[in-house]
């Protein structure tokens, strides 16, 4: 039995403006907890398809795997049960067969998955010829082209009910996120492809529960077409996920104050902290860059010295200066501040070189005695 009208194509779906919504557990752990979940979805209406997770790509071996094939027979248990349509994740061709055996109805490739296209190919050419629906998770890694490329595997089989989700990326600096959003990645995407629908997956980006609403909410701001959100009866004891998985009751109250468009549940505070958080990180990727270069004039140092170079090299510099001058200006920055802050890059790493071409421990800047770069 289908409900709703819920048959309708991924592209209608989102064309009408309304949120495509996929919810249900991480992992399918048992037909109780699915039908408790799913019973729940059903009453609030919201949900266009039920999602479970039954192969786990999991980081380490002895954890959790999923339930398998067995899980598949639950799967369809709950739509017969309750009219939902039921989404999983497959990762290979027998995946793949055994879903659509089972009667799956919509497919999502997980982001470790995308990120090989070996697969991503193997798995497109098993779903050729049926009409499913298929989304296309975004890669571990901000890589837009990679996260195309592998939409264009699927569009190359003749898929057409095609969509993205967008997961967050990994990162190994310190977040309060588990996956960085990167807003911008998506958007390229949306640029490039802009009849594919991208729905926001905030329960990884998230990664904790009381992040979830916030970034649904930015996600949809940004104008994603929908939301895929984990839900546990009993989040605490979910064998996978469990601290980014919400109860029914709080993902009900989530899609409420989301629909309520006088109100904006995103404190302030929030909000700020959520951009504090992308700045730092942003910040982690500047010292990143940091370090390298001055790893790198550390080797110069010594090329430097062995063949009796000055450390301060004018019409070096001067090219430095003038590229990224220019560098930074075409991507708007004034170009005042571009040479206050490469001057004092050059500073430090002539300062740097100057010590260990003088063979002296580099201690205070005012003791080592060189030309100074303006
Ligand atoms: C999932 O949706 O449960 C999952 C494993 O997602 P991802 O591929 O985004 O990590
Ligand atoms: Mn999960």
């Amino acid at each position: 039995m289908i409900v709703n009208g819920l048959t309708k194509s991924l592209t209608e779906r989102v064309s009408t403006g309304n949120p495509l919504i996929i919810a249900g557990p991480c992992s399918a752990e048992s037909p109780e907890q699915l039908l408790d979940v799913a019973k729940a979805l059903r009453a609030d209406g919201r949900t266009h398809y039920f999602r479970a997770g039954v192969w786990k790509p999991r980081t380490s071996p002895g954890t959790f795997q999923g339930v398998g094939v067995e899980a598949l027979k639950w799967m369809a248990m709950v739509k017969r049960e309750t009219g939902l349509p039921v989404a999983t994740e497959v990762a290979n061709e027998r995946h793949v067969y055994e879903a659509l055996k089972h009667g799956v109805d919509l497919l999502w490739i997980g982001a470790r998955t995308v990120s090989n296209p070996f697969t991503v190919q193997e798995i497109a050419e098993a779903i050729r010829g049926v009409d499913i629906p298929v989304l296309v998770k975004n890669p571990l890694s901000p890589d837009v082209d990679l996260w195309e490329g592998a939409i264009n595997r699927f569009a190359r089989v003749g898929i057409t009910q095609l969509g993205a989700i967008h997961r967050g990326f990994s990162w190994w600096g310190k977040s309060i996120f588990r996956n960085q959003p990167y807003w911008s990645i998506p958007s390229s995407l949306k640029e490039r492809m802009p009849n594919l629908p991208i729905i926001c997956d905030p329960s990884h980006i998230a990664g904790r529960r009381n992040l979830v609403p916030i970034i649904a909410q930015r996600g949809l701001e940004q104008g994603l077409n929908g939301l895929m959100v984990e839900v546990h009866p009993s989040p605490e004891h979910a064998l996978s996920d469990s601290q980014q998985q919400l109860t029914p009751d709080s993902f009900v109250a989530l899609l409420s104050a989301l629909q309520d468009l006088q109100r904006s549940f995103a404190l302030p505070e929030e909000l700020l902290a959520e951009l504090r958080t992308e700045v730092d990180s942003i910040d982690d990727l500047l010292l990143w860059a940091l370090t390298n270069r001055m790893e790198l004039s550390e080797q110069i140092a010594n090329i430097k010295s062995a063949n009796s170079l000055p450390v301060f090299q004018q019409a070096r510099w001067g090219q430095v200066l003038d590229r990224v001058v220019q560098l930074g200006g075409g991507k708007g920055l004034r170009p005042a501040f571009v040479k206050r802050l490469f001057s004092s890059i050059h500073k430090e790493s002539c300062f740097v070189q100057q010590a260990l071409v003088e063979k002296k421990p580099a201690k205070s800047e005012k003791q080592v005695n060189f030309i100074s770069s303006k």
